[in-house]
């Protein structure tokens, strides 16, 4: 499997699509595109396709947008402390670097 550095792969085994648009993550650090997201997900309760974890919680997967407007980039932290945007940050940098370079 090649490492993709700037674009990441939909984790469905028989997928592996450059995702781009709206992705759906999961809190196991998988995510998936669109169609995979929206298919396995739709059921309850919720597993995912990767590693066969149960995602129960409401923010156990997300759909989000893979290039955000300037506009929503400019808002959606507005307003969090410091130390929280850099939470979040170390968060997204530590789901990247799982899914371009996995233990
Ligand atoms: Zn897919
Ligand atoms: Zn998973």
């Amino acid at each position: 499997m090649s490492v993709c550095e700037d674009m990441l792969l939909c984790n469905y085994r028989k997928c592996r699509v450059k995702l781009s648009g709206y992705a759906w993550v999961t809190a196991c650090s998988h995510i998936f595109c669109d169609q995979h997201g929206s298919g396995e997900f739709s059921r309850s309760p919720a597993v995912c396709p990767a590693c066969n974890s149960a995602l129960s919680g409401k923010l156990d997967i997300v759909r989000t947008e893979l290039s955000p407007s300037e506009e929503h980039k400019a808002m959606v932290l507005a307003g969090l402390r410091p130390e929280t945007v850099l939470d979040i940050s170390s968060r997204a940098l530590a789901f990247w670097t799982y899914q371009v370079n996995p233990p």
